[in-house]
Order: C-alpha cells, then sequence, then structure tokens
C-alpha cells in the first residue's frame, strides 16, 4: 500500500534517503529535512494515504503511541522544555505532503515562537457551533 509518486512513501521504500529515529512494522520515524526546532521529527504510517482523515484507525492508533514515545525521547535527547504536536491536514491548514504525517517540534521556553491567534464569539455562537459539530460526529 504505497504510491510510487509520494515522497513519503519512497522514504519507506528507502530509494530517498532520511535520517530514521525509529520503526515499527506500522511506523516510521525520521528528523524533517527542514525543522522549525533542531530535532523536529516526522512519525509517518507505513501505509499511504493521502492524510489523517484517510488513514486507517489502526494506523492513527499506531502513530499516537509513536509520537509518545519518540516525543519523550526527543525533549530529553534535545533538553526541549516541551513540544507541539502537529498534523496539517489538508492544503488550507499547510499540508505540503500529501501522505498522513505527524510533526514532533521540540519548544524552549525562549525561542520565540507564538501560539495562534484567538477569534471571539459572538453572543450565542458559540452554543449553535456546539450543536453543529455534535450533529457532524453522530453516532
Ligand atoms: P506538511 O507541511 O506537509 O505538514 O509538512 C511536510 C514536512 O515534510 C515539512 O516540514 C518538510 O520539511 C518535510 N519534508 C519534505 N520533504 C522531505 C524529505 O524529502 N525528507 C525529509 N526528511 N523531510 C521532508
Ligand atoms: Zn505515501
Amino acid at each position: 500500500m504505497l504510491d510510487e509518486n509520494c515522497i513519503f512513501c519512497r522514504i519507506i521504500k528507502g530509494e530517498i534517503p532520511s535520517l530514521k529515529v525509529y520503526e515499527d512494522d506500522k511506523v516510521l520515524a525520521f528528523l524533517d529535512i527542514s525543522p522549525v526546532n533542531k530535532g523536529h521529527i516526522l512519525v509517518i504510517p507505513k501505509n499511504h494515504a493521502s492524510n489523517y482523515l484517510e488513514s486507517d484507525d489502526k494506523d492513527i492508533s499506531a502513530c499516537a503511541v509513536a509520537v509518545k514515545k519518540i516525543g519523550k525521547a526527543v525533549v530529553r535527547a534535545v533538553e526541549a522544555d516541551g513540544f507541539n504536536i502537529g498534523v496539517n491536514t489538508k492544503k488550507a491548514a499547510g499540508q505540503i505532503v500529501m501522505h498522513t504525517h505527524l510533526h514532533i517540534i521540540p519548544r524552549f521556553n525562549d525561542d520565540g515562537f507564538r501560539h495562534w491567534p484567538h477569534k471571539q464569539y459572538e453572543e450565542g455562537e458559540m452554543e449553535k457551533y456546539k450543536e453543529k459539530i455534535i450533529k457532524e460526529i453522530g453516532e
């Protein structure tokens, strides 16, 4: 279940070199070539899917468990103060490589990065969003 035109599938196959830090039967993790902070890791399922929503639940679970293990190791290895887990899903969210991947970004108290800007709800709007989202979750 690999896509020959996908750069991360080619990394899985070994056709493109990568610096691997972890591998099991479902997951591969390697250093991001262009890190937000040094030690930035990408965790990917070995089965090709174009984004997080398209991946099998078992692959997502395996990635989540690997992120916990690797995140802990990265924080220790680079003496970070914390880390962000990021999953850019679709172009609008900044996804460039269309193979599911989770970013582990080590963070430092003084790295200067700011978090998302925050918006405000109008009166009664928050409840409407709650209802709309619950309806889509279903069951
Ligand atoms: P996205 O924006 O799709 O969530 O992130 C894709 C990430 O993949 C980027 O942070 C980028 O630096 C990384 N990346 C793209 N091509 C390669 C590559 O060939 N090797 C490695 N190690 N990382 C890559
Ligand atoms: Zn792929």
